[in-house]
């Protein structure tokens, strides 16, 4: 998606996005041309089905297809080194799954990965805190489609009132802008706060609940078994990064921000992106393009060549187009020649356009695909629910030509790739930043048990070596005081890690104070908004269980 509604010219979310301090994401100005589109009905090389048979009931939104983790063995732990964690079970590495194995974390990198006990061999592994997983040890995954700050709000909150032509033809209706106008007041965005925000403490800087609404998302990716989330969070503030990485922002923990996105089209700034290519300060550019099935969508592409001096230079490596849903072979041909890369996120765009990008031409086409669940109102709740969806849609519309191997890459190698950072994300690799992902399911079928898997099937969750979230019997391996907070997921004990020492910049915040603070104001946002007869109220959950 694309939220808008304000004309403010073309202050996108570009430049290197850590440099940024006020607001910049999906949901900030942007060309809002309003309904209609350009009048094309459709487009022939537009990608998706006409209407295709959306998959079932239980596709994308829940654990109809999981096991309780409970029919596995369970993990057990060897407390030990914090530094120092040996993970042992079976491991997903790019070039083969390793059935029994361990991978050995030192400090935030991946030190060793071998079959059997090949690593008890290494002198870190002497004292290491050793978990046997029972399950499958998988890299973390790697969300490259997320509005981070419309995650407070899910499919109670909003939904399309049709079926959309392009991304232009929603963001004027009015449940949306007032779903807006609560987002932007509670962000102390730059631009767009209604009225009557002046009335409450967040529409501004003191009382800005930015860090909280990010901290939300990164906690629902998180228990998902998510490590990196392009989120457009649009702030260098300090207040978050502790828990998933905002990775577009300079506080996600790398040392280097090299993403640049922009939501709106055309970006502002794409010679600019050029120059920044040239560089070297940019990796990845990620471009909202092509979001929808008509001709003014498809004509994105083109523009995309033509707006640059030299022309074409956007056409590279570095640039990952999110959506392609109006692209046909044309499109994707050159994508995969100049080495572009595909975020595809079918959930949402099925909800707003009946389609979503034709993956087995971009596929046949050799174009590296990624995943993002784009947000909650009609996008998935997490990436694991949005690889679900993509699973059922290949199913029911392309006769599975998508292997689960397959999909479970665009969700980890794929999108490292998306990011930029394939040298030290989305693998089980010697080198690799420890960035991990451990599920509970069947072993012999891992993949297919990734696919199978909820939040409740997440047994660890480590990002840069720290463990953030898992089964309560694993809670000795994590981090030491303030130290974890318990929470039932689903019906299982997990622990969750959120609050860290410091009380600088919001960073002390446990997982209750967040939640707590954004219930309270999307109360006090109702309460102001009686007129209108909406309520955004309940916050939307870390997760929906079924
Ligand atoms: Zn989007």
């Amino acid at each position: 998606m694309r939220g808008a509604r304000f004309l403010f010219g073309l202050i996108a979310c570009l430049g290197a996005s850590g440099f940024l301090a006020g607001g910049c994401g999906g949901d900030e100005p942007t060309n809002d041309g309003g309904a209609g589109g350009d009048g094309g009905s459709s487009s022939s090389s537009s990608g998706g089905e006409d209407g295709g048979p959306i998959p079932g009931s239980d596709g994308g939104d829940g654990a109809a297809d999981a096991k309780p983790d409970a029919n596995y063995p369970p993990p057990s732990i060897t407390p030990g080194a914090k530094d120092r964690i040996m993970l042992v079970g079976t491991i997903l590495t790019p070039g083969a799954v390793i059935p029994d194995g361990q991978v050995l974390i030192e400090g935030s990198q991946i030190t060793c990965v071998e079959p059997g006990t090949g690593c008890n061999a290494k002198p870190g592994a002497v004292g290491a805190t050793v978990i046997q997983t029972n399950g499958i040890v998988a890299p973390g995954m790697i969300d490259v489609h997320n509005h981070i700050l419309f995650d407070i709000f899910d499919d109670d909150d909003w939904g399309p009132a049709k079926v959309y032509k392009n991304h232009d033809e929603w963001p004027n209706e009015p449940k949306y802008q007032a779903m807006l106008d609560v987002k932007q007041c509670l962000s102390n965005d730059s631009q767009g706060k209604p009225a009557w925000c002046a009335s409450t403490p967040y529409g501004t800087a003191a009382g800005s609940l930015r860090c909280e609404m990010d901290k939300w998302g990164e906690l629902k990716g998180l228990i998902a078994g998510t490590t990196s989330i392009v989120g457009l969070p649009g702030t260098s503030s300090a207040c978050f990064g502790s828990i998933t990485r905002s990775i577009d922002v300079s506080q996600n923990g790398l040392g280097t921000d090299k993403v640049q996105t922009s939501a709106i089209f055309p970006p502002s700034n794409p010679n600019g992106v050029c120059t920044n290519f040239g560089a070297g300060t940019t990796d990845a550019f990620i471009p909202h393009i092509g979001e929808g099935v008509d001709a003014k969508a498809l004509a994105e592409f083109t523009s995309l060549g033509t707006m640059t001096t030299p022309a074409e230079c956007l056409y590279a490596p570095q640039t990952a187009i999110t959506h392609g849903v109006a692209f046909g072979p044309t499109e994707f041909a050159t994508m995969a020649a100049k080495g572009m890369k595909l975020v595809w996120s079918p959930r949402s765009n099925f909800t707003l356009y009946h389609a979503t990008a034709n993956i087995p031409q971009a596929r046949s086409a050799g174009v590296t695909i990624a995943l993002g669940p784009d947000w909650s109102m009609g996008g998935s709740q997490n990436l694991l629910d949005e690889l679900r969806f993509a699973d059922e849609y290949d199913d029911k519309n392309w006769g599975n030509v998508l292997t689960p191997k397959e999909l479970v890459t665009m969700a980890t190698e794929n999108g490292a790739k998306a990011v930029g950072l394939a040298d030290r994300l989305g693998k089980i690799e010697v080198g690799a930043v420890a960035d991990v992902a451990v599920y509970g399911g069947d072993r012999g079928k891992p993949y297919d048990a990734i696919l199978a898997a909820t939040p409740r099937e997440v047994r660890l969750v480590v990002i840069g070596g720290v463990p953030l979230y898992g089964e309560s019997v694993l809670e000795p391996a994590a981090p030491a005081p303030p130290g974890c907070e318990k929470l039932d997921v689903c019906g299982a004990s997990k622990f969750l890690c959120v609050a860290t020492a410091s009380s600088a910049s919001k960073l002390n915040q446990t997982h209750a104070e967040i939640k707590a603070a954004l219930e309270q104001a999307l109360k006090d946002a109702d309460a102001l908004t009686t007129a209108d007869g909406w309520n955004f109220a309940p916050l939307a959950p870390l997760v929906h269980c079924k």
